[in-house]
């Protein structure tokens, strides 16, 4: 089956390493088929001073765009596709933004992600492991939950990225997974999106991928495409786990695993995913 990456980051975020070069040189050796460069997206009116210290300033976008270039450069000749995407953090008024950045370039996808929670800060961030943030873990997850529900029904994004990150510090809901996740399979089974199956999560506190088995099982289910990404921040960890997570989603799928290619639904790229036959 071929391997591909389609979540991936850049020095330019602060907190990535490697150059174009080396994260191509990685893609060739793994003989991936797709290595899509998904960097943290900028803010508005962030020239002056970032929204947060771990993403590009708008400003900074040409340079974003060079680095793929670059990419583009060293992957010539061979049978790499190198894509030029954003992870996009999803909040309540940030449509307008995703619109005005979607038409800066010609993006092969968009990834939407919640990373921040209301006024809670980024719950991947170490403040949010050290305190649960409105008291109750199950309101975190239900707030989370509601806002990638509003995230999928934007109507804005091809993939949607690690989609229960609220569970990376093994705080959990004691909720029936299915039956808790229910609104957001039903929605995204509707939009046509593709959701990721991030294997960073094996590597966190959680120690489990994103999403969980059950809502994978439930995905496939209901026929909605799922990519495998790594979320690599260095060049090392490019395609990392993709063998582990096409077994998993093999004992998952309801009537076995097939691969095929499904169009983006905003941009219409067509990606390597997996479902169930
Ligand atoms: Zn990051
Ligand atoms: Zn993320």
């Amino acid at each position: 089956m071929a391997r591909a990456d389609y979540h991936t980051h850049t020095p330019l975020c602060l907190h990535a390493e490697g150059t174009p070069e080396a994260f191509v040189d990685q893609a060739l050796r793994l003989g991936l088929a797709d290595y899509g460069i998904s960097d943290h997206m900028p803010m508005p009116n962030d020239t002056e001073k970032s929204f947060d210290n771990w993403r590009m300033r708008s400003d900074q976008l040409p340079e974003y765009l060079e680095w793929i270039g670059r990419a583009r450069r060293r992957a010539e000749g061979s049978p790499l596709r190198v894509l030029a995407a954003l992870e996009c953090d999803w909040f309540e008024g940030i449509e307008p933004w995703i619109n005005e950045l979607r038409r800066r370039t010609d993006w092969d996808y968009l990834i939407g992600s919640v990373h921040y929670l209301g006024s809670l800060g980024s719950v991947d961030d170490s403040v949010y492991e050290q305190s649960p943030t409105t008291g109750s873990v199950e309101e975190d997850w239900r707030l989370y939950r509601e806002a990638i529900l509003r995230l999928v029904q934007s109507g804005l994004f091809d993939i949607l990225g690690h989609m229960d990150l609220v569970k990376i510090w093994g705080r959990r809901t004691q909720e029936l997974p299915t039956l808790f996740w229910e609104p957001v399979l039903d929605a995204l089974a509707e939009s046509g999106m593709i959701v990721e199956l991030n294997t960073a999560g094996w590597h966190k506190p959680c120690a489990t991928q994103y999403p969980d088995d059950t809502v994978l099982r439930e995905l496939m289910r209901r026929g909605v495409p799922i990519v495998v990404s790594s979320d690599a921040h260095s060049p090392a960890v490019l395609g990392r786990d993709s063998e582990r997570a096409q077994m998993l989603l093999q004992s998952l799928a309801p009537r076995g695993l097939r691969e095929f290619i499904h169009p983006c639904p905003v941009t219409s790229t067509p990606l390597h995913v997996y479902g169930s036959l």
